[in-house]
């Protein structure tokens, strides 16, 4: 299928690895430009490399922390006026309800919540102006079914998820369309340090860990960023100009939920 993007520029928030770089990869494989963002420089400039010479198309890196203002001033004036936005950062740490501080919850708010809508801030005047835009969100599917160990993911990803839900009914009109993208268990890095403490706490080693959690995913597997990447570009097509304030779960079936 031909996304219609070809040309498009797009910026694409913590992306040298996992779910990230699968949707820079996805977008490039469409003929979008990039600038793609993480904090860590020889890594980014690796996968800048890969990018450019799998697609042949312009990658510029941005070594930066996004959940500062720096690093967000930073990104956004490598590609200013992008057509494609896809937020993303780290996730929280684990833990349990009773552990975190003020200061836990404000670096998760930060981070998973006030980052992304700055960037918004930041880009959707401009995608208005021009009539056409794309926002996609990297957030989780604890928003839809909480994790335990991930309260303040489910907190600051929730809160998020409320200021999506109001913002893109007020940008639609402009030709302008905000998604969230909720992964479930994705093999990636961060799927890697989530299984680490299950090995320790329980003795057991990293292939039981995975086959464990892979048990209780109807599709018997961990997502790919493949996968993940190829569902964001998707949205950020011209045929998904329809898809609007919408949370889109890519979880193999491990929420059980009917909507
Ligand atoms: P990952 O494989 O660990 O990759 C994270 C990427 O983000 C790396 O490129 C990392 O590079 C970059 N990054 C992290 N913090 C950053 C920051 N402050 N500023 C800029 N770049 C930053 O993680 P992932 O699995 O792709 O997860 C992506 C997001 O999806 C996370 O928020 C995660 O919690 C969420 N999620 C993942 C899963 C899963 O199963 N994988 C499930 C649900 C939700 P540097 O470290 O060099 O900055």
């Amino acid at each position: 299928m031909d996304l219609g993007i070809s040309g498009r520029k797009a910026i694409v928030c913590a992306a040298s690895k996992g779910l990230g770089r699968g949707c820079a990869e996805a977008l490039a494989a469409a003929g979008v430009g990039l600038v793609i963002n993480a904090r860590g420089a020889e890594a980014l400039e690796a996968t800048a490399a890969a990018i450019r010479d799998r697609y042949d198309v312009a990658v510029t890196a941005v070594a930066a922390d996004i959940t500062t203002p720096e690093g967000r001033a930073a990104v956004v004036a490598a590609g200013p006026a992008p057509d494609i936005l896809v937020t993303n950062a780290g996730g929280p740490p684990p833990g349990l309800w009773s552990d975190w501080s003020r200061d836990d919850f404000i670096r998760a708010l930060d981070a998973n919540m006030l980052t992304p809508i700055a960037l918004m801030q930041a880009v959707l005047p401009a995608m208005m102006e021009r009539g056409w835009g794309r926002v996609v969100n990297i957030t989780s599917q604890s928003v839809r079914a909480p994790i335990p160990t991930l309260g303040l993911s489910n907190a600051a990803r929730t809160g998020l998820t409320g200021f999506v839900a109001g913002t893109s009914r007020q940008v639609a009109g402009k030709g302008v369309t905000i998604n969230n993208l909720l992964p479930g268990i994705h093999d990636t890095d961060r799927a890697e340090a989530l299984d680490g403490p299950v090995m320790r706490a329980e003795g057991i080693s990293r292939d039981e860990a995975r086959a464990r959690r892979a048990k209780g995913i109807p599709a018997g597997r961990y997502g790919t960023p493949a996968e993940f990447g190829a569902a964001c570009a998707f949205l950020c097509s011209v045929h998904a100009g329809f898809i609007v304030g919408q949370n889109i779960l890519l979880d193999g079936g491990a929420t059980n939920v009917t909507m």
